[in-house]
């Protein structure tokens, strides 16, 4: 099969259960965005997404975003690129150019860094302030324990336009306990967006309140080994 029909019927089988989830629990599908991620694929699959109709993608990587995405947005309209994976404060300036969203805003000086940037650009891109629910030391994301204090402080002390938050459980634990915690957080501080489910569970996810679903498997395949 070739790969634009391969993406565009893995696409419409993605978003009919995400319409299945969402009227499953109340909600009506339009209310969540679907993120298709592809990271480590080439340039190819998402230009192949983008001709099946699909608008809002993600990237972990600030540099493979940089070669991917600006001749992709010079052949399409009203695409939408999220930043989902770890972003360092020296690639903030960067990652504001390329990104629409960044989901994973973590930490103080990277709060502070994007503020400082958007005070230069007089712009700034939506943010997600990323939890670290299951206080995995190797993972990035605020502690549970820290982030009332920081989302608070990023939205009025540091001024940054937090939309949301985004959290990735622990592979081996029932993700509903962590979408659960998280969409408790956002409630506390009236944030009306929520960033949880990949693959192997967004329609959890659905069911739990996400907003924004990030897959990649299931649209673009199995990735290649990183490089
Ligand atoms: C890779 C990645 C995804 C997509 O994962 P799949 O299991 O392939 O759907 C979602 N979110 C983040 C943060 C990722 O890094």
């Amino acid at each position: 099969m070739d790969i634009i029909n391969e993406i565009s019927r893995n696409l419409q089988d993605v978003q009919q259960k995400i319409v299945a989830a969402a009227e499953g629990s109340g909600r009506k599908g339009d209310d969540v965005t679907l993120i298709a991620v592809g990271k480590a694929h080439e340039a190819a699959r998402s230009h192949a997404a983008l001709r099946a109709g699909q608008r809002a993608f993600g990237e972990n990587r600030v540099q493979e975003a940089a070669g991917k995405w600006p001749p992709l947005r010079a052949e399409f309209n009203d695409v939408e690129v999220h930043l989902i994976g770890p972003l360092q404060t020296n690639k903030v300036r960067q990652a504001m150019t390329l990104f629409d969203v960044i989901q994973t805003v973590d930490r103080p000086k990277l709060a502070a860094a994007l503020a400082q940037e958007a005070e230069k650009l007089g712009r700034c891109p939506a943010c997600f302030i990323q939890v670290n629910t299951g206080a995995e030391p190797q993972k990035a994301g605020i502690m549970p324990q820290d982030a009332d204090k920081f989302i608070a402080d990023c939205i009025d002390i540091v001024g940054l336009p937090v939309e949301g938050l985004m959290c990735i459980p622990p592979a081996d634990e029932e993700p509903s306990l962590h979408f659960a915690m998280l969409r408790e957080i956002a409630k506390r501080h009236g944030l009306t967006k929520l960033s949880m489910g990949m693959s192997a569970d967004y329609e959890i996810a659905v069911a739990f309140g996400a907003t924004h679903v990030r897959v990649g498997t299931a649209i673009f395949g199995q990735r290649p080994p990183l490089r």
